[in-house]
Order: structure tokens, then C-alpha cells, then sequence
């Protein structure tokens, strides 16, 4: 098991772990880019966007609704906030367990990349 978010969510390297369920965990981001930077993710091993199959379209569903309970939870539901998720190389995704970035508390800039 050489991928480091199953290794979070099996306890074996530690996070700033601020939710977890029977389906997802939501950790800080270890190099966060706003005051509030946190990733959520399915506990079960989904390489990125490119793998979820019908199946797991609730499964979505719960991790942006987890991302938005969140965001709510970081008083930034009402100034504003944004959920990314890399896809693949070019897509800019570094960790191949997919994830949702929950990224707010300031002015995020315009361009997307
Ligand atoms: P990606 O580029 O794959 O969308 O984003 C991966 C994110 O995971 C990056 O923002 C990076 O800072 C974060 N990250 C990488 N390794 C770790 C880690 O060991 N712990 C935590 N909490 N975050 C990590
Ligand atoms: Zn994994």
C-alpha cells in the first residue's frame, strides 16, 4: 500500500483529521494555499475522476455535500470558497487517490490555469 491518502486513512501517517465517516475523511492540506485548505476524500481507494463508474455518483454527491457542510463548518459558506479536483497528469493531479480540494478564506484569483 504505497499510496500516501490510504495510508491517512488507515492511520499510518498522521493528518489533521476534521471529518471522518464510514465513506470519507476530510484532512488539512499539508502545504495549504489558502486559510482554509482541506481535502476530502473517499476512504476507498478511487485513483482519480477518470475511474468513478455509475456506482459511485452518490458517492460524489456525499463528498461535495461533505465539502459544503465544511465549508459552512469554516464560516466561509457565505464569503465564498472552491472545490478543484485535478484529474490525471495534465489535469495537475499530484496523488493518485481521489480527492476534492475545499480552498477559501481570502480572494482566490480569477483564472482557473
Ligand atoms: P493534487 O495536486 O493531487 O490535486 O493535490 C494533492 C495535494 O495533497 C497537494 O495540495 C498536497 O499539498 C497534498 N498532500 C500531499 N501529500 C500530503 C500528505 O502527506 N498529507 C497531507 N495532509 N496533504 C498532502
Ligand atoms: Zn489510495
Amino acid at each position: 500500500m504505497d499510496c500516501i491518502f490510504c495510508q491517512i486513512v488507515a492511520g499510518k501517517i498522521p493528518a489533521d483529521i476534521v471529518y471522518q465517516d464510514e465513506e470519507v475523511i476530510a484532512f488539512g492540506d499539508i502545504h495549504p494555499i489558502a486559510p482554509t485548505h482541506l481535502l476530502i476524500i473517499p476512504q476507498r481507494h478511487i485513483p482519480s475522476l477518470a475511474h468513478l463508474s455509475e456506482e459511485d455518483l452518490p458517492l460524489i454527491g456525499h463528498l461535495v455535500n461533505i465539502a459544503n457542510h465544511l465549508a459552512k463548518r469554516e464560516g466561509i459558506s457565505e464569503s465564498g470558497y472552491r472545490l478543484v479536483v485535478n484529474c490525471g497528469g495534465q489535469g495537475g493531479q499530484l496523488v493518485p487517490h481521489l480527492h476534492i480540494h475545499l480552498i477559501g478564506g481570502r480572494r482566490l484569483s480569477d483564472e482557473l490555469g
